[in-house]
């Protein structure tokens, strides 16, 4: 029975996997004729549509404002003490279900780099641990088994106010967005009293999209709950990079890039665009086409700046209504202690007393880390804050605060001396608050050559944060490919729909 019921919701998910678009194999590959792309912004998004098109013969510049590439899983080497130090915009879980970026990294070598993290555990206030090792992956039995780890108990299940968590599994790429997203994710669990447990692991979630309960919306968190957990049996074990960002991830993509004759341009901040004739100049320079692909923070004022797209009230409106989500901060600390517990994860999410929402242990996940830690017998770890809150603005508040709870959850850390240290306290993310959903921008623009690409862009599929990221980039790509008569390269996704949802 248990056997059959996995068969059939894995049929229902449709074997977990589906093609986004269909690819036209009769049509050719490579562009005979020069036509040439600008990528504004060298994140995830920018790279993925710089490297789809140099292959296939378009003359690609990447602009990028930084004077290293991507953005917010950039890498860069910072002075500290007399020693020079690499340090990275902040940990990232590759999630085994991100099919386009993990295809992209397979194809480019970069995939060996990927090892698996051991359980996902949240540290609770009163000290004990949560990890989720050992429930069984089939969406639906996955819910069912949170009660082995307290997350939920029988009651829940049999709880008149639960069936409002069929939501959950009712996804719709549509439907969900027209009832919930004006509901906030604390409002839903305050209705249905949901139990702490449940509400702490949501809770954890949420911050994973930088927002406040009371600001998510509980459309993005049902569509981040179907990608993340109920859409596909990969479970929420995740990989990480096992060694630095930049040679592991970036230099291969900018290597590759070059190899296809693409010009990659760093400290290059492109601040206004002029369009005219359906063309681009930028910088000088004409354009064919041009895909946006930088963060919200800074897409905003550069549309606003740009000479030719005021006539197009769509476009104006919805990249108007875009808004970054609250203040996050990272921590990155070099010191000469260790953790006890050295069966602990490599990351863990803290159930937050104020501002801390996660730790990383860099010296037992990336190998340069290790390299630091064993010739100084010291630790390096990284706090996170997704969201900080709004009577904490001054930095070295915000540090001492952050260490005070990595003290409270790891106590044996107390004491501990700090060698050199990195601060970023930074606003650039994009707002999955309530209310967002409609306006937000797809691909697609009204101007026929201009494109949009970001973790911060409406998809047709519930890809989120890195693999929306790439999807994206990899979506205005094909669009390019396309409107010049060539072959898309094939995308896939995870199934737009819920377990219990009607078509
Ligand atoms: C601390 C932290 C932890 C995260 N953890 C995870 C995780 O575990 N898993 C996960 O999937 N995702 C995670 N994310 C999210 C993930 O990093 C992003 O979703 C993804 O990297 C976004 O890529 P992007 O290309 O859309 O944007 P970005 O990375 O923001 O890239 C935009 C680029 O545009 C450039 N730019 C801006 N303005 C200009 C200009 N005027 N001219 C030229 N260039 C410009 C920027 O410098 C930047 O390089 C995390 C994010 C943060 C901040």
């Amino acid at each position: 029975m248990r056997s059959w019921l996995k068969k059939k919701i894995k049929q229902k998910l449709r074997g977990y996997k589906v093609d986004i678009n269909k690819v036209d194999t009769s049509l050719p590959l490579v562009i005979s004729s020069a036509k040439k792309v600008a990528v504004i912004g060298g994140g995830i998004a920018g790279l993925s549509t710089a490297a789809n098109l140099s292959e296939r013969g378009f003359e690609v510049t990447i602009f990028e404002k930084n004077e290293y590439l991507g953005g917010k899983l950039g890498s860069w080497k910072f002075q500290s003490n007399g020693e020079t130090l690499q340090v990275e915009h902040g940990f990232h879980a590759f999630f085994r279900q991100y099919y386009n970026l993990r295809n992209f990294m397979k194809k480019l070598d970069i995939f060996k780099h990927l090892i698996p993290i051991d359980d996902y555990v949240i540290f609770y206030q009163d000290g004990k641990q949560q990890g989720f090792l050992g429930i069984d992956n089939t969406p639906g039995f996955n819910i069912f088994d949170l009660r082995k780890k307290g997350v939920v108990n029988l009651w829940t299940f049999i709880n008149p106010l639960s069936i409002a968590y069929l939501k959950l599994l009712r996804y719709h790429p549509e439907k969900t967005f027209k009832k919930y997203d004006g509901v906030s994710f604390e409002s839903f669990a305050k209705q249905t009293r949901m139990p702490k447990n449940m509400r702490l692991v949501f809770n954890s979630f949420a911050r994973a999209f930088f927002a406040e309960p009371h600001k998510m919306s509980l459309a993005e968190l049902i569509k981040g709950f179907h990608f993340y957990f109920l859409s596909n049996d990969d479970g929420l074990i995740y990989d990480v990079l096992d060694d630095d960002f930049e040679h592991t991830f970036l230099r291969p993509i900018e290597e590759f890039i070059i190899k296809n004759k693409g010009i990659i341009k760093r400290n290059s901040s492109v601040d206004a665009l002029e369009y005219s004739n359906n063309k681009f100049l930028i910088q000088g320079e004409q354009f064919d086409y041009c895909v946006l692909s930088l963060d919200v923070k800074h897409a905003k004022p550069l549309i606003q700046n740009s000479k030719g797209l005021e006539g197009f009230t769509q476009f104006q409106q919805e990249t108007d209504a875009l808004r970054c989500t609250d203040r996050y901060a990272v921590l990155r600390i070099w010191t000469d202690r260790f953790e006890k517990d050295k069966t602990l994860p490599f990351f863990i999410f803290t159930d937050r007393l104020k501002s801390l929402d996660s730790v990383t242990f860099y010296h037992k996940m990336e190998k340069e880390s290790e390299a630091w830690s064993v010739k100084n017998n010291g630790g390096i770890f990284e706090l996170h804050s997704y969201s900080l809150p709004d009577d904490l603005f001054d930095d070295a508040l915000i540090k001492q605060q952050l260490l005070d709870e990595m003290y409270y959850f790891l106590p044996e850390l107390r004491g501990l001396k700090i060698v050199h240290e990195y601060f970023q306290h930074r606003s650039d993310f994009p707002a999955f608050h309530l209310n967002q959903y409609e306006q937000r921008p797809t691909v697609h623009t009204e101007i026929p050559a201009l494109f949009l690409a970001g973790d911060w862009v409406k998809l047709p599929v519930p890809a989120m944060l890195m693999e929306a990221a790439y999807t994206s980039g990899a979506m205005a790509a094909n669009a390019i490919l396309t409107k010049e008569g060539l072959q898309e390269n094939q995308l896939e996704s995870v199934y737009s729909y819920g377990l219990l949802t009607k078509e």
